[in-house]
């Protein structure tokens, strides 16, 4: 059988490997239009590469019931069989050697040795479903297969080979893609930040649409000259849906002081020797600049920012949308084209920082085998 997957990252070339694990007579070629395959795997995790997560909560996933079916220790077991160790720091997993290099260099020499043919600088254009076979067309020529799996990832980022010109070959094809955003990515705000570009702080940070909570997390806000970033307000990026809807960012700055703060309120007289007891000098430049006096606590347990846009993708981990999955029936295989398969990012499933996405990534190459 003469398998082609379009996308030489984490989904496409595990699954290039579990089938020829299992089907060793099976042809499989991947097509990948970059220059380098796994790519984007050395990006990850700041070069660490965070492959997963040992508090694997689905209820993390926009589409949880996607993939309950296998656990973490078989999830850790699976990855180590591409050929390195794995560790955790804290609940996050991680190559043994703490480089994303390992992992790239491990699962390419594990495909040669499987014989997976890997095409680079080799873009996929079209293809063409016909009773018996598919053609595939790309910018070198055209192939016919039995089935063609694609794993094109989505639109984060161009650099590392992700333009999003899947999405318009798909739509050809008649497949509903629901809307797109860059995701796990910094926003701007309606409000002014320039004067804290580079502070952090730990807050509780909670996303209110139309008035109504419907995200919490503590964690480090970075802020930037035009808004908000880190892994609190990443997570929080994913949960915008729609720019018709009014998000409000809201930091309770206070956590545990704030019983303290309640019961010495009426003594506050000196707001600058108060505030720099908790924050340091440019937070307290900040809110003596733009806090009303007799609301301080209320303000800062409140801090409120609007959101006014995303970062664009280049600065995204993950694309929130992509093939809606009323497209596609079991074991990724789509409804109405027979043996066209999707895997990973392309399809629309996302997770939080902290190695959800690697591991939707590699199990979607699973449980295509399953
Ligand atoms: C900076 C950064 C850091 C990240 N860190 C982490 C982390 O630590 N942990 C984590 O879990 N997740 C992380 N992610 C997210 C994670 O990398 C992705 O979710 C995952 O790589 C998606 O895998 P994929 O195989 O579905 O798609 P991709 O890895 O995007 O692979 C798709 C491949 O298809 C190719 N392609 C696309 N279109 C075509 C075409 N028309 N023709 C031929 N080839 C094509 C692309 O070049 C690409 O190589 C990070 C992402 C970024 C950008």
């Amino acid at each position: 059988m003469k398998i082609m997957i379009i996308g030489a990252g984490a989904s496409g070339v595990s699954a290039a490997i579990n089938i020829k694990r299992k089907y060793p007579h099976d042809e499989v070629t991947i097509i990948e239009h970059s220059d380098k395959a796994l790519k984007k795997i050395l990006a990850t995790g700041n070069g660490r590469c965070n492959l997963g997560n040992k508090q694997l909560h689905l209820s993390f996933y926009n589409h949880p019931e996607l993939f309950d079916k296998y656990s973490f220790k078989e999830y850790v077991s699976y990855i180590e069989s591409f050929g390195f160790k794995t560790k955790l720091i804290g609940d996050l997993l991680y190559p043994y050697s703490e480089s994303a290099q390992t992992v790239r260099n491990q699962m390419l020499k594990l495909a040669d040795k499987l014989s997976v043919k890997i095409n680079l600088n080799e873009d996929f254009i079209d293809y063409e479903v016909k009773e018996e076979f598919i053609i595939v067309k790309t910018s070198l020529r055209t192939y016919q297969v039995d089935k063609l799996i694609i794993a094109a990832g989505a639109k984060s980022t161009k650099g590392l080979g992700n333009d999003g010109s899947i999405y318009s070959i798909l739509s050809k094809h008649g497949y509903a893609i629901t809307p797109l955003h860059p995701g796990l990515v910094p926003i701007k705000t309606k409000e002014n930040t320039k004067l804290l570009d580079g502070q952090r702080l730990k807050a509780k940070v909670s996303l209110l649409e139309n008035g109504k909570t419907i995200f919490v997390e503590e964690g480090e806000i970075l802020f930037k000259k035009d808004g908000l970033s880190g892994i609190v307000i990443m997570n929080l990026s994913n949960h915008i849906n729609n720019n018709k809807n009014e998000y409000k960012i809201v930091i309770n700055s206070l956590g545990e002081n704030i019983q303290e703060l309640q019961e010495n309120h009426q003594q506050i007289l000196d707001k600058r020797e108060f505030l720099s007891q908790y924050f340091s000098p440019k937070f307290v430049e900040y809110f003596i600049s733009h806090l009303n006096e007799l609301d301080l606590i209320k303000a800062l347990q409140n801090w409120t920012f609007t959101f006014k846009d995303f970062y664009d993708y280049e600065n995204s981990q993950i694309t929130v949308g992509g093939i809606d999955l009323s497209n596609i029936k079991d074991h990724f295989e789509s409804k109405f084209e027979k043996n066209v398969y999707f895997l990973g990012e392309v399809l629309d499933m996302h997770g939080p920082c902290g190695g959800y996405n690697l591991t939707w990534a590699f199990m979607s190459s699973l449980l295509l085998m399953q």
